[in-house]
């Protein structure tokens, strides 16, 4: 039995996430971790919220509660349509949690003994009115290069130059206003990740079998302009995980925080103490999974995220795990994704275009949106979710293939011979072909799954599914029960074997279809199959069962076209 540790990049607190987001990592990683749990093993799927920085503040302060009251609610509405979505993780974490402070705190001391923190005095924009140091994004004023008014400290979105703060005419503060800024003095940590260049060079180049994507991203980082870049981890704010050297005050660095991209990936860890911790299991049930020296040699790492997000987890991340000395387990496979457009443009937070989570479970049930969003997961490049292609997926792959076999092999079944298993009857040519087919095709959705192919994957599924309404349409038991019943009763016996097959193929795009199969059906062995013909034969003759409702209803015009207007960004 192989031993996976599966992580989802962790979404941001303030507020809820759309279908893009989705599909950019917790949807890929969950059919990931339920095709493994299938196969038989032993899995740990790990996301959490990303709970610091100045966004989780001022949206806070927008909604008019305690920073911390606020991540604690959005954390439960998060963790909500998570479950809602069938989103299976072991544990759903907190970057805020004492764990991760506890954690956050001990890399940084690790890091400080080990030579890799210096410490940098700089110059950094107070705004008098907020009484707080402005991050570079929250001043805006004129860009310098082109005039475009609203230019951010960091970049001009209008010229896209890079600029400094101070580089910017009449310099304010996006959050009061304000133009009362002035440049103080301030000290802060950074991560000397420089003088781990070669070191991060030598793991990312032994890792042979990254997607090009990934360790194209990661060499830019690498070698682009001046080469790696220190990288500050430290920030004047009051939300996050005071800055400590181990259990340690930090002389100087009173009143400030770590950075929340510091902080963030080291949840991945103690994500894992928590659910250790919420079990009552002691160190040892966690370290396995992420000490090399306590159990996590033989465990294979497999971290899910954008594309945006790839520079920090082959570069930031790592450093931070191997600076620390400790032998802490490092990834093994990053699968990385492209984004989701939709309807002809991005979705948009701001501007409600687009579904978000939440909306998307009031209108269908999550396994309409699982199938879409991964049989059209943004692999290879961007995709773009329309409503048109939404509504003919949805009504060939799940109403018309799946969910019309099911209902016809059942109800056929249950007026000829009741709701049982019928018995008599051989195999022929005609069977012995599918299964050959069948047994062709599980093997190759098997090695899609385990590459990670999730678009391929899809594709040999459905393939799967068609192949049993093919076999159904020229079989014809209701034809063939008239001439010869036996017969008929072998091809409605192999017919709802194939529903078990399904439900047990299925489970990880389409869980609660396949749980609502397997409840029907009264299936007790869910095990993968091993071979089709076995797999084939787990309904015996006389096993009972029932006719399941309708498992996927078609979408209609009329709620296709409601939809796109209603979702189309008026949402203020
Ligand atoms: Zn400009």
């Amino acid at each position: 039995m192989a031993r996976i540790l599966i992580t989802s990049a962790i979404p941001y607190i303030n507020g809820i996430k759309h279908l893009g987001n989705l599909v950019g990592s917790q949807l890929p990683a969950d059919l990931f971790a339920r095709y493994q749990r299938g196969r038989g093993n032993e899995v740990m799927f790990l996301c959490a919220t990303d709970e610091h920085g100045t966004p989780a503040e001022l949206a806070a302060s927008k909604a008019g509660k305690p920073v911390d009251q606020y991540c604690t609610e959005m954390h439960e509405v998060q963790a909500d349509i998570a479950r809602r979505f069938g989103l299976s993780f072991d544990h759903f974490g907190r970057s805020s949690s004492p764990q991760n402070h506890w954690l956050t705190q001990h890399f940084a001391g690790q890091l400080a003994e080990h030579g890799l923190i210096r410490e940098v005095v700089e110059q950094q924009m107070y705004s008098k009115a907020d009484g707080r140091f402005l991050p570079d994004r929250y001043i805006e004023g004129t860009c310098p290069n082109c005039g475009y008014e609203s230019a951010r400290g960091d970049q001009c979105d209008n010229c896209t130059k890079q600029l400094d703060p101070t580089d910017l005419i009449n310099p304010h503060s996006t959050i009061s206003g304000s133009t009362d800024l002035e440049l103080r003095e301030t000290k802060h940590l950074y991560l000397r990740q420089s003088t781990m260049k070669d070191k991060l060079e030598a793991w990312i180049d032994s890792k042979t079998d990254w997607p090009v994507l990934t360790t194209s991203i990661a060499k830019k980082w690498l070698n682009d302009g001046d080469g790696l870049q220190d990288r500050g981890i430290t920030r004047d704010l009051d939300w996050g995980i005071p800055v400590k050297k181990g259990a340690e005050e930090w002389p100087g660095m009173e009143g400030k925080v770590f950075y929340v991209w510091f902080d963030a990936p080291i949840e991945y860890i103690a994500c894992a103490k928590e659910w250790a911790d919420a079990k009552g299991l002691d160190d040892s049930a966690w370290q396995r999974w992420w000490r090399t020296d306590k159990g996590a040699d033989d465990v294979r790492y497999v971290e899910f995220m954008g594309k945006d997000n790839v520079p920090f987890h082959t570069l930031g991340f790592p450093a931070t795990l191997m600076g620390s000395g400790e032998p802490w387990k490092l990834v093994d496979y990053i699968k990385s994704f492209n984004y989701l457009n939709y309807d002809g443009g991005q979705f948009s937070t701001s501007r409600g275009r687009g579904v978000f989570m939440d909306q998307a479970l009031e209108i269908l049930p999550a396994d309409y949106w699982r199938w879409w969003l991964l049989s059209h997961a943004p692999e290879s490049s961007d995709a773009e979710f329309t409503w048109d292609n939404f509504q003919v997926s949805v009504n060939k792959d799940l109403a018309d293939v799946l969910g019309n076999f099911v209902s016809r092999i059942t109800k056929f079944c249950r007026s000829k011979f009741g709701e049982v298993v019928p018995e008599g009857g051989t195999y022929g040519a005609q069977e012995e072909a599918l299964i050959a087919d069948l047994t062709a095709r599980l093997r190759a959705y098997e090695a899609c799954m385990e590459a990670m192919e999730v678009r391929k994957a899809s594709q040999e599924l459905r393939a799967i599914w068609v192949a049993g309404n093919e076999y159904l349409q020229s079989a014809a038991p209701w034809s063939t029960f008239k001439e010869d019943p036996e017969r008929a009763a072998m091809q409605v016996r192999l017919g709802l074997n194939l529903i078990r097959l399904y439900a047990v193929l299925s489970a990880p795009f389409i869980p609660f279809a396949s749980a609502t199969l397997v409840e029907a059906m009264r299936i007790e062995d869910q095990s993968w199959p091993a071979d089709v013909v076995t797999a084939l034969a787990a309904l015996p003759a006389g096993h009972a069962f029932s006719v399941p409702d309708v498992l996927f209803a078609k979408i209609s015009d009329e709620d296709r076209e409601d939809w796109q207007t209603r979702f189309a960004g008026i949402r203020t």
